[in-house]
């Protein structure tokens, strides 16, 4: 683990950097407190610090009450080296920050004890935000197709459309549908139809932009999300989907199979709710269903340009 010590002192330094080597830690040394400041905004800051109290520039209280202004996502474990030893002295510097404290000269047994408990305190920090990654993963993804999931994709387009609102700016969604799916399992097997659903979000990953998302809403069904700026045609992204979909086969254990969707897409300009959104999406798929299936149908206009009129 690397330790950044801030010390004006030179014999000091050398002691303390000594003494955390042979400890089998990695030292970064810096040698006042602007110096530290500086380092310890790099995104790959050390986590474990030693602060000296007393440094020209600016003093470790002043860097220890500018890091905990930071509020970064992974907190630093600071140490703060002091010659006060007035229990007055050791409140402030706790008051402002620091996880513990050291008083000069120190003692190489205690240097090592201390910063041992560091170590440990930031590694327990680091398994207990990488839980909550694989939480925060669990909870907003489909495990089974890895894409977002009912509640991630409609709380993305809630966020969207107050985002398309305050722009004035459109926003599509397209309802997309598995052609025949019971069928597919009913034929195959559920183990099949999974691989299908699988296959299907591969082609989704493949297909949208970076500014889509996408994500299953049900069984079957997955909702596409696309910005639209002002006079521009939503209509392409879910054709060459559409596409796609058609045109390559799924590999699965019962061989490759072709499938294909049925997309129902509505656009909104400003002022629609995510149900009436949705809503709309669900009759121009229906509308697709009822046409013959493998294809986009539109709630809404088409204007002379080919534009798709948004429904207000
Ligand atoms: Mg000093």
């Amino acid at each position: 683990m690397r330790v950044l010590i801030a010390e004006d002192d030179l014999t000091s330094r050398i002691a303390l950097a000594g003494v955390l080597r042979k400890n089998g830690y990695e030292v970064v040394e810096t040698v006042n407190g602007s110096e530290a400041w500086k380092a310890l905004q790099q995104p790959d800051a050390p986590r474990l610090v030693i602060l000296d109290w007393e440094m020209p520039e600016i003093d470790g209280l002043e860097v220890l009450r500018r890091i905990r202004s930071l509020h970064p996502d992974q907190p630093f474990y600071i140490i703060l080296l002091t010659s006060k030893e007035d229990k007055a002295d050791v409140i402030i510097g706790l008051d402002a920050g620091a996880n513990d404290y050291l008083v000069k000269p120190f003692n190489a047994g205690e240097l090592r004890a201390r910063v041992e408990v560091g170590r440990r305190m930031v590694e327990m920090q680091d398994a207990l935000i990488d839980t909550n990654n694989k939480l925060a993963y669990l909870a907003t993804h489909d495990p089974l197709t890895g894409m977002l999931n009912r509640r991630a994709i409609l709380d993305h387009l809630h966020k969207e459309l107050a985002r398309v609102g305050r722009q004035n700016t459109a926003l599509a969604v397209g309802m997309c549908d598995i052609d025949h799916f019971k069928h597919i399992n009913d034929t195959y097997g559920h183990q099949t139809g999974d691989e299908i659903l699988c296959g299907l979000a591969q082609i989704f990953k493949a297909e949208i932009r970076e500014y889509d998302s996408a994500g299953r809403i049900g069984g079957e069904e997955f909702l596409l999300i696309t910005p639209v700026p002002t006079g521009t045609d939503c209509m392409p992204l879910f054709e060459r989907l559409c596409q796609q979909v058609a045109g390559n086969q799924i590999v699965t254990k019962s061989g490759e199979l072709s499938i294909s969707l049925s997309i129902g897409v509505a656009c909104t300009v400003s002022g629609g709710t995510v149900d009436e959104l949705l809503e709309a999406a669900d009759k121009a798929l229906y509308q697709a269903k009822s046409e013959g299936r493998n294809r986009v149908a539109q709630h809404g206009e088409f204007l002379p340009e080919g534009v798709l009129q948004c429904v207000s």
